[in-house]
């Protein structure tokens, strides 16, 4: 079989994703991660094999995986073949606190300029929360903020951790936020700060964005202190549209905004750079469910629609959100986060079924 060519620049560039499906298939780097990822990771693939579209999945390490074999949670090796591949698909990993380790994510990260981290955050249907018709974006910047590293003790007792917010890093993602809002038809961008006591970091942040607004006349522009923000959310989150937040507010506001649609396991995520994305859940690891074969695959399984619209592949997305949709509107299918008592494997195979029958009914109307 002939073999299609090599991944360049222009096949991970997410605003030049391949044209038309490789031949060979797909080459996507799969990161299992630590705790969960494995096996969330692995409905994942179930999933997307199921849509009949060919993968060639590379397995790379990363976690502890990559210590194991390399002394490095992101190892250089796995940085390559993630910049060689068509897309990533990523399983969360572990970082210890307090000590130990940097994080791999961090990591990857700034190694890969993956600068916008975009978690879409909507209500499933079938899914009872306090909150209907959840429907945002948050726009989290990926690469600096207090997680450049930077601390250092001062003197015994005194540490002095760094924020570094750059004019560069703020324009750039508040672009990505404005050009997302267009091509998604969103109405509303909102700058979320803390620039009353943050002046000159988020001051700078909240100037950049107030600079790119402006040439986006089409979509409204507002601001937010982030406490105010998160009083907001609680209170009603269909207030609000497309967030765009520094990192670490971002991260914060990600997981405020997950359980405001049922949790940590049905929001999903996608990493961003010039060259290449890296698709992933915003969940971490967790090891308190971890090998119990409980854990919901969903937020995976949203991000891998993430990375099949990344690649052109929107009918196969459809078919995947379809099928995610279709098992919480028509059955009681649930893993125990939602109440239920399914397995990761019973509700995977749940969505398998109904891809399959997706797939089958696009091949004999065609
Ligand atoms: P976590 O997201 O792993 O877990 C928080 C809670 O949500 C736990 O009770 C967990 O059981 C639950 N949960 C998470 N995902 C779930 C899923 N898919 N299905 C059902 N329940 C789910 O957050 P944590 O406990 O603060 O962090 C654990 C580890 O993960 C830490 O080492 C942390 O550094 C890491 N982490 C990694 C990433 C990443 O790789 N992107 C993100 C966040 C945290």
């Amino acid at each position: 079989m002939p073999s299609s060519p090599a991944p360049n620049k222009e096949s991970c560039n997410p605003m030049t994703a391949p044209l038309s499906r490789p031949v060979d298939g797909y080459k996507i780097a799969v990161l299992d991660g630590d705790g969960i990822g494995p096996e969330v990771m692995q409905a994942a693939r179930q999933v997307l094999t199921a849509t009949g579209i060919i993968f060639q999945w590379e397995s790379v390490s990363a976690g502890a995986a990559g210590i194991a074999l390399y002394g490095k949670a992101m190892p250089d090796e796995s940085l390559a073949m993630i910049k060689a591949a068509h897309a990533s698909l990523k399983g969360p990993t572990s970082t210890p606190i307090g000590h130990g380790h940097t994080s791999a994510n961090v990591a990857l990260r700034k190694a890969l300029s993956l600068y916008a981290n975009l978690r879409p955050v909507q209500s499933l249907p079938g899914v009872p929360t306090r909150y209907e018709g959840v429907d945002l974006v948050i726009v989290r910047e990926n690469t600096e903020d207090l997680y450049a590293g930077l601390e250092h003790v001062v003197v015994p007792g005194v540490v002095v951790g760094m924020k570094v917010i750059t004019e560069t890093a703020s324009l750039r993602i508040a672009e990505f936020a404005f050009q997302h809002a267009v091509k998604h038809g969103r109405r509303r961008v909102t700058a979320v700060h803390k620039a009353n006591i943050m002046k000159l970091a988020d001051g700078l942040f909240l100037n950049c964005c107030r600079r790119v607004a402006t040439k986006y006349p089409s979509v409204s522009y507002d601001e937010v202190i982030v406490d105010a923000l998160c009083m907001q959310l609680v209170k009603d989150p269909t207030r609000f549209d497309t967030l765009v937040l520094e990192n670490l507010y971002g991260d914060i506001v990600s997981d405020l905004c997950a359980g405001l649609v049922g949790g940590l396991g049905v929001v999903p995520g996608a990493n961003i750079g010039e060259d290449c994305a890296v698709f992933e859940a915003v969940h971490g690891s967790a090891p308190d469910i971890a090998g119990k074969n409980i854990a919901n695959p969903t937020a995976i399984l949203l991000s891998s629609c993430m990375m099949l619209e990344f690649l052109n592949e929107p009918e196969a997305a459809k078919q995947v959100r379809r099928a995610i949709d279709e098992v919480y509107s028509k059955t009681r299918i649930r893993t125990p986060d939602l109440g239920g008592t399914a397995t990761t494997d019973v509700f995977t195979n749940a969505v398998i079924d109904q891809v399959k029958r997706y797939v089958q009914e696009a091949a004999s109307a065609s």
